[in-house]
């Protein structure tokens, strides 16, 4: 019994390093690009804009969070299975065996999805914000200047105040969303602001 487990272990893993690594990353739901002789894609293991996942015939890597493998370490990863299960997975959804399918695999892929999207959101969602932050600190801060006691034969006017006190604000929000007060602050001030509030 154990020698025929382990025959049938080896046959996988052998037929598995067979396949080439793009289409099993297509077909664990990673969307490609070609460039060259390589292939990329935003990375499903971390959050980010620009695609630093670089898929190779047998070997990918991460250059932004550093992950690497191959197609038994990737669809292990992604779909939280171990190595065994995963080079099952990847044998049985590209009919190289005849291994039934995991359906619970699907979801966990989903929640997965699911899960990179919601970070991307807030990703956009911060840029956004950061963009009207720094739009709103430049004309706070030119009214501020133009209404300064200076420009304004020495009278101090509520103008002044009021855009100084602005141009203060933005700039505590800059700072905020620069993670200078810690991460926890920065989600909080993405949050508080995304869906249109008041920049100051
Ligand atoms: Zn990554």
């Amino acid at each position: 019994m154990a020698s025929t487990q382990v025959a049938q272990r080896f046959d996988v893993f052998a037929a598995v390093r067979e396949l080439r690594l793009p289409e099993v990353a297509a077909r664990l739901g990673v969307s490609l690009e070609k460039k060259g002789s390589r292939y990329w894609a935003r990375c499903p293991f971390h959050a980010e804009k620009t695609a630093s996942f670089c898929v190779g015939e047998s070997r990918w890597v991460c250059w932004g969070c550093g992950l690497k493998g191959d197609a038994v370490d990737l669809a292990g990863r992604l779909l939280n299975v171990g190595p065994l299960d995963a080079a099952k997975w990847i044998a049985g959804e590209l009919g190289i065996a005849d291994l039934p399918r995991r359906t619970v695999d699907s979801a966990a892929m989903r929640e997965r999805e699911r899960q990179r999207e919601r970070k991307m959101a807030f990703l956009a969602a911060e840029d956004r914000l950061r963009d009207r932050l720094s739009a709103a600190h430049r004309l706070y801060l030119d009214a501020e200047i133009r209404l300064s006691p200076e420009n304004m034969g020495g009278r101090v006017t509520d103008g002044w105040c009021r855009y100084s006190d602005r141009r203060l604000y933005t700039e505590y929000l800059l700072d905020c969303l620069s993670g200078q007060f810690g991460d926890a602050v920065r989600v909080e001030a993405v949050l508080d602001f995304k869906d249109g509030g008041r920049c100051g």
